[in-house]
């Protein structure tokens, strides 16, 4: 899910060096990779359906039609759909980054959601698009290469 916006930028390196001298977990920010949206399916209310509808100019049962799983049958919720790439309104913007389309009006349960150096989905983001591991302690261990490639990453944003 999209995440929130990367805090302090620039601090992930420090963060890691600190953490792996402290024995802290690594506080991980949102990296944008996207997993989240490729494997939760997100259960949304009919009030956030017509939020997102009416922010797309579209009628709800219409974007009902269009964004939303033919295969989910409960009338009080719709379920947003997925194609090959996860959410639908997951883009891939560049080869690390995913970005939400529908951002500023994204399900709540997508806002909610935090980026965790525990979390399974954001461990698979750290491993597939940068080649960084998440020990079980919680620290970020690969090469040297790797980890300044990140820092410069969150230094950008
Ligand atoms: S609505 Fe946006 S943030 Fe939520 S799962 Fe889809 S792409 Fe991710
Ligand atoms: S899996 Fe984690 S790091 Fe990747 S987009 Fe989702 S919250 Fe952010």
């Amino acid at each position: 899910m999209e995440p929130d916006r990367v805090r302090d930028t620039g601090e992930a390196l420090r963060a890691a060096g600190e953490a792996a001298t402290t024995g802290e977990p690594f506080d991980l920010p949102c990296i944008r990779c996207g997993v989240c949206c490729t494997v939760y399916q997100v259960r949304i209310s009919p009030a956030e359906a017509m939020a997102i509808a009416e922010h797309m100019g579209l009628e709800r049962w219409d974007w009902v039609g269009r964004y939303c799983d033919p295969r989910w049958h409960d009338t009080r919720s719709h379920l947003i759909r997925h194609d090959d790439g996860g959410c639908v309104f997951l883009n891939r913007f560049s080869g690390e980054v995913s970005l939400c389309s529908i951002y500023e009006v994204r399900p709540e349960a997508c806002r909610d959601w935090a980026a965790g150096v525990f979390k399974p989905a954001c461990r698979d983001g750290l491993k597939r698009f940068w080649q960084l591991e998440a020990s079980e302690d919680g620290q970020l261990q690969g090469s040297a290469e790797s980890l300044a490639r990140l820092d410069a990453f969150l230094r950008l944003r």
